[in-house]
């Protein structure tokens, strides 16, 4: 758990350690009240769509596992499914559609159309210990792992052929750092795609381990030894919960004059859009100080293009993949983080500033994306001050000792 305080600059980042710790409690504070204002907390999503790679998915059958949706007239009208699904007819043509979901040439991830699916309301659901472990779970992480071999385009998962069978490594670091030190020039993009990943399994880990289920007294409670086994003992994982929270901060960063344009009026109570905007404008306003992240040196040189289609096909096929999470409030929380990085993705390498910008590009984003990307925001920030409490668990321990 020493290794878990981290100084100096952040790998691929113009950040360090340092300025992220010192933005996190202001960034937490606010983006905790934002994802419980109404147009925030409601996704939309259909969870029960079968996984399309490989047929007997197991399920977690403790209750812990299992989630309610939400009446869909308690949601407010302008987000049900029937306003949804009257989609702007010039967009349609540049959707590639299979059943119940889509995507756009711009989009890193498959999206519900809308027609289908339930209201989840987040605030009743915390990323937390659940008991689904074992061989699904493990099955889950490996085939996302294994999404990261580039340059192996007919290992293409849309069609509905599973990944070619690979023994488990040890440890999964291990063999996807392979070639990182031969002059691989993929090297940065894959690495980029790699601590996407491992970022996102360290954070749900540490949320894991913060709201543990001691089986043996029925209480609730951060297990520092859980926190220790699956990050702090892996400097890199925890490195790269921090490169993700710049990720993101960074996509919000540039998205800053579409969410001030962006029409949260959701419950017809205008305090409750005056407010929900106060707090959008400070979150944008901590992603700018902190979100230095330089998009610009990726997808360059001569096969940018044909990298990044394989990258976005890649990510694509990860928001697939959890379809396949045998556990009902494991995959709402992966289906919500994955469309959220891949909404800082589509941000960060498909649009320009002319994209950008609210007047020309009003429709820029389906509202499931604004959700799903401040909500994977705060999920991040939450490990963050997770990494802060286990950091004082472990002091206590020590000065105990
Ligand atoms: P796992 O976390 O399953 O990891 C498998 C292997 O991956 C490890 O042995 C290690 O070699 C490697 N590995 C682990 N972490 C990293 C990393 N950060 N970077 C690189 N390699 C790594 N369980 C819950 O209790 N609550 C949840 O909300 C929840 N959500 C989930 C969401 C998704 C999308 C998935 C796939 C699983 C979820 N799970 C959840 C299950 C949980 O992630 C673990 O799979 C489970 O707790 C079993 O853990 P494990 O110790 O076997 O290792």
């Amino acid at each position: 758990c020493q290794n878990s305080i981290l100084t100096g600059p952040i790998e691929t980042t113009m950040c360090d350690y340092e300025t992220v710790e010192s933005v996190n409690d202001d960034l937490f504070s606010n983006i905790s009240k934002l994802v419980h204002e109404p147009f925030f907390r409601y996704f939309q999503v259909d969870l029960y769509r079968e996984c399309p790679f490989w047929s007997n998915n197991g399920f977690c059958s403790n209750p812990s596992c299992a989630i309610t949706s939400v009446d869909e007239s308690d949601v407010p009208e302008k987000w049900r499914a029937k306003a949804l699904s009257q989609v702007d007819p010039s967009s349609i043509e540049k959707r590639h559609s299979l059943p119940g979901c889509y995507y756009r040439d711009s989009d890193f991830c498959f999206l519900d159309d809308n027609t289908e699916g339930d209201y989840f309301d987040l605030r009743l659901v915390p990323e937390r210990y659940t008991g689904y472990s074992g061989a699904d779970a493990n099955r889950v992480w490996r085939s996302i792992y294994e999404e990261n071999c580039f340059g192996l385009t007919e290992m293409n998962l849309m069609s509905g052929k599973s990944p070619a069978p690979v023994s488990l490594p040890d440890t999964m670091v291990e063999v996807l750092h392979q070639g990182e030190e031969e002059s691989d020039p993929h090297c940065l993009e894959k690495r980029v795609y790699y601590k996407v990943i491992s970022g996102l399994h360290a954070s749900i880990s540490t949320h894991i381990c913060h709201e543990h289920l001691n089986q043996s007294t029925g209480e609730w409670a951060p297990n520092l030894r859980c926190f220790i086994d699956r990050v702090a003992s892996h400097p890199e994982r925890l490195q790269y919960i921090y490169f993700d929270t710049i990720l993101l901060l960074r996509a919000v960063a540039r998205l800053g004059p579409y969410l001030s344009a962006y029409d949260y009026c959701s419950t017809g109570n205008h305090e409750d859009d005056v407010e929900t905007l106060s707090l959008v404008s400070k979150v944008v306003n901590i992603a700018k100080d902190a979100g230095r992240f330089d998009e610009t040196v990726l997808f360059r040189g001569e096969n940018a293009a044909v990298l990044k289609e394989e990258f976005k096909t890649h990510f694509r096929n990860v928001t697939r993949i959890m379809d396949c999470v045998g556990c009902d409030k494991c995959r709402l929380w992966g289906k919500v983080q994955t469309t959220g990085l891949a909404t800082a993705l589509k941000i960060l390498f498909e649009m320009d500033e002319k994209a950008l910008d609210p007047a020309s590009n009003s429709n820029l984003l389906q509202r499931s994306e604004v959700v799903a990307l401040m909500n994977t925001l705060f999920r991040f920030s939450e490990s963050l001050k997770a990494v802060d409490d286990f950091r004082q668990l472990w002091q206590q321990l020590d000065t105990e000792v």
